[in-house]
C-alpha cells in the first residue's frame, strides 16, 4: 500500500496515476490520499513505519516538516528543504527524496527529446516548484539557469541552488534563452492578463514549458505557440514525478504510458466542458 499526504489532498490526481501503474504492473497494491493537517507530518511518517506502507509522497503542508522524521534524505532533497516522496532503502530505512526537478527533466526528454546540457534557461519563479526545476537543471548540466522572480531575495535563493550556473534577471532574459519555464502560480485565467511575462519576448524555436496543468493550454502557451515556439504543460512533470516514485517503491521500471493515459482520463473528466 501507498499514499499521499496533504491538506488539502482530496483533489489530488496521484491516486489516479498510482493506481493505474499498480494495476497495469501486476501489483496488488492500492494507493490512497490520506488528508493530514499541517504540523501532523511527522506523526504521519510515524504511522507509515506502524503500517509498513511501501511508499509515501507529501505535499503541502509537509514537504519540509517530515525530513527531520525521516532516517535519511537525498542530498537533492536536503537542498532544497522539500521531500515528495518517502521510500525504504534496503535496510528498512525511511528515506525522503524529491522527485519533481527530475521529473521535469525527464518530461521535457519524453515531449521534445530536450536535453537541458549546455542550454540556456529561464524560470520564471522561485518557490518550492521552481526551486525543484532549477536544481535539476543544474545537475542535468544546463550551461545558465536565470531566474526571474517577482520577489528579489527569493530569486537570489532559487539562483544559488544551481551554483555558477545561476543568475538573477530580469524579463529581457527571455528573448536569448533555449528554455523558458513558467513555474510561478501566474497563468490559471484565460486572458492576457494571466501571462507571467511579456509575450513579445517570446522567440520561434524555444520551448516553453509550464508547469500549470489545469487548464492543460494556458495563456502562456497559446501565446508562444503564436511566437513559434515548442509547448508543454504540467502534465509530463507530474506523471514522471510520480514515475520515480513508483520506480523507488517498487524497484521496477514505470509503466509511464499507462500513468499519462490515466491522468489525462481524469483531467478530460475535470475539465469545465466535460458533460
Ligand atoms: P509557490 O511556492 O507558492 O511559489 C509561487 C511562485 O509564484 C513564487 O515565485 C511567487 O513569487 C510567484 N507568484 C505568485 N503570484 C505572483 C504574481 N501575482 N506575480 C508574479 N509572481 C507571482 O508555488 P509552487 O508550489 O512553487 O507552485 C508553482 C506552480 O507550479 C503552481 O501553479 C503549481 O500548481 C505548479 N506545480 C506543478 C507541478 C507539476 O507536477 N506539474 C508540481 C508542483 C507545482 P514571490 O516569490 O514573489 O512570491
Amino acid at each position: 500500500m501507498a499514499a499521499v499526504i496533504g491538506s488539502p489532498v482530496d483533489h489530488s490526481l496521484s491516486p489516479v496515476i498510482h493506481n493505474a501503474a499498480f494495476e497495469v504492473s501486476g501489483l496488488d497494491w492500492v494507493y490512497v490520499a490520506l488528508p493530514v493537517p499541517r504540523g501532523s507530518g511527522a506523526r504521519a511518517v510515524a504511522a507509515m513505519r506502524t503500517l509498513g506502507l511501501a511508499g509515501m509522497s507529501v505535499t503541502t503542508p509537509h514537504k519540509a516538516d517530515v525530513i527531520a522524521a525521516l532516517d535519511d534524505a537525498t542530498d537533492d532533497a536536503r537542498r532544497l528543504g522539500a521531500v515528495n516522496c518517502i521510500a525504504t532503502d534496503d535496510a528498512g530505512r525511511l528515506i525522503g527524496h524529491n522527485t519533481d526537478g527530475a521529473g521535469f527533466v525527464r518530461g521535457l526528454a519524453d515531449d521534445f527529446g530536450f536535453d537541458p546540457r549546455g542550454a540556456s534557461c529561464v524560470v520564471l519563479g522561485a518557490g518550492g516548484a521552481a526551486r525543484a526545476v532549477i536544481l535539476a537543471l543544474a545537475r542535468a548540466g544546463a550551461a545558465r539557469v536565470v531566474v526571474v522572480n517577482r520577489t528579489e531575495e527569493r530569486a537570489v535563493a532559487a539562483s544559488n541552488l544551481a551554483d555558477s550556473a545561476g543568475s538573477v534577471g530580469g524579463p529581457e532574459a527571455i528573448g536569448s534563452a533555449d528554455l523558458v519555464v513558467n513555474a510561478t502560480s501566474v497563468g490559471m485565467g484565460d486572458g492576457d492578463e494571466s501571462l507571467p511575462c511579456d509575450a513579445g519576448l517570446l522567440r520561434p524555436g524555444q520551448i516553453v514549458a509550464e508547469l500549470v496543468y489545469q487548464p492543460l493550454e494556458t495563456a502562456l502557451m497559446r501565446a508562444a505557440g503564436r511566437a513559434g515556439a515548442r509547448t508543454a504543460n504540467g502534465t509530463s512533470m507530474l506523471v514522471h514525478q510520480g514515475a520515480i516514485a513508483f520506480e523507488h517503491w517498487t524497484g521496477m521500471a514505470a509503466p509511464v504510458e499507462a500513468m499519462a493515459d490515466a491522468l489525462s482520463h481524469a483531467l478530460a473528466d475535470r475539465s469545465p466542458r466535460a458533460p
